[in-house]
């Protein structure tokens, strides 16, 4: 092997700085390397960055640069992720870096996800155990890695995880889902539960000229491998008016999603709001929510939600047997909770399907820390 360069001499001297997981050399290219982190696979030059901004070929290996390197960080009630069915009430520290593996043009978190590593560093310097004893200190329940994709940060949810599952908190991420099984295998059981975020209903189009993802369908089986790991799944899709709201894309959806992660999955129908390139665009209207809701119910998910839409009857959750009002909400704050002990309906005995016990302690979140 050749001796490391000066560049990279001087690059590993930085905390920031590790050689990444899920690397290989591309054959035939003397130099080149393959990221297998997420299903861009992306091919990499000398000196380049793959994607996402921050996985960077030095020297024919490949380096994460954002390993700690934390550009938000934030007490949420994990109703905000949403996760609505996963220990309610509780709250989270959720953590982001920079970059993306996704360009989307709606993104709210623009300004962390889209930013790139050339043009200068963002963030603060965070080592896994002082993340997991800041969490502590803060009297969260759990770490959530969030904002922007925590897949293209691998190397440090990882090593986050570990800290944090030492000290008895849960770790969860809010995901694009287009990791490889290979990266999930990666994780494995160190995170209990994923926010899988789809947006325009799934619709390959919309991926491609609005996201400019090639294809949507990996995340499909991405949400199995996770399935597989025993993480706790709830599907988010974002409905975009008048370009990303189509009835038969939620009904596909919501079909595969009863038939392979379950009925009792919950599902989040999210309004969009104006944002980054796409604020020409009116806000969903409710009514367009509304009529996708009913589409997933018919379709057998047993909890639907509308998200963004304060005070709206589609917060609460219902029991699938009896219609009784288990758990309400208003926003993020859960304004009373009715289940027995073991979750279930009080009125009809029906099992909800509910991961942990309830906090009952995210009212007044979220909290910025900085
Ligand atoms: S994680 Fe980044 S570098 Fe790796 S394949 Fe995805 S976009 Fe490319």
């Amino acid at each position: 092997m050749d001796p490391p360069s000066t560049l990279r001499l001087s690059l590993l001297k930085r905390p920031h700085v590790r050689e990444a997981r899920l690397w290989r050399p591309l054959e035939g290219r003397p130099g080149w390397v393959v990221c297998d982190l997420c299903y861009r696979r992306c091919p990499i030059a000398p000196g380049k960055y793959g994607a996402c901004g921050v996985r960077k070929n030095i020297d024919g290996r490949l380096y994460t640069l954002v390993y700690g390197l934390l550009s938000a960080m934030a007490l949420d009630p994990i109703e905000k992720k949403p996760l609505m069915h996963f220990y309610p009430g509780s709250v989270v520290l959720s953590v982001s870096t920079v970059g993306c593996n996704f360009f989307c043009q709606f993104c709210q978190n623009w300004e962390i996800s889209q930013s790139r590593l050339e043009r200068g560093l963002m963030g603060v310097q965070v080592s896994p155990e002082e993340l997991a004893m800041k969490a502590v200190a803060y009297e969260a329940d759990g770490i959530t890695f969030t904002y922007n994709e925590p897949t293209i940060f691998v190397e440090y949810l990882i090593d986050a995880s570990r800290e944090a599952k030492k000290r008895g908190l849960y770790t969860t991420m809010v995901t694009n889902g287009y990791a490889t099984p290979e990266a999930i295998d990666e994780i494995g059981g160190l995170i209990d539960a994923a926010t899988v975020d789809f947006k325009g209903g799934g619709n390959k189009d919309f991926y491609r000229k609005v996201m400019r993802v090639p294809d949507p369908e990996p995340i499909y089986q991405s949400m199995l491998a996770m399935k597989d790991k025993g993480w706790f799944i709830e599907v988010t899709n974002l409905v975009v008016p008048k370009i990303g709201d189509r009835e038969e894309d939620v009904r596909r959806m919501a079909r595969w999603i009863v038939e392979n992660l379950g009925p009792e999955t919950p599902f989040h129908l999210l309004r969009f709001h104006p944002d980054y390139k796409l604020r020409h665009l009116p806000h969903t209207p409710v009514e367009t929510l509304e009529k996708l809701a009913r589409a997933a119910k018919e379709e057998g998910l047993e909890y639907v939600y509308i998200g963004n839409v304060w005070g709206h009857p589609l917060e609460h959750t219902y029991c699938p047997r009896c219609g009784y009002k288990v758990i309400e909400r208003y926003g993020f704050t859960i304004l009373s909770y009715r289940l027995t002990k073991d979750n279930r309906c009080p009125r009809c005995g029906y099992k909800i399907n509910i991961k942990g016990t309830y906090k009952g302690k995210s009212a007044g979140m979220p909290m910025p820390v900085y």
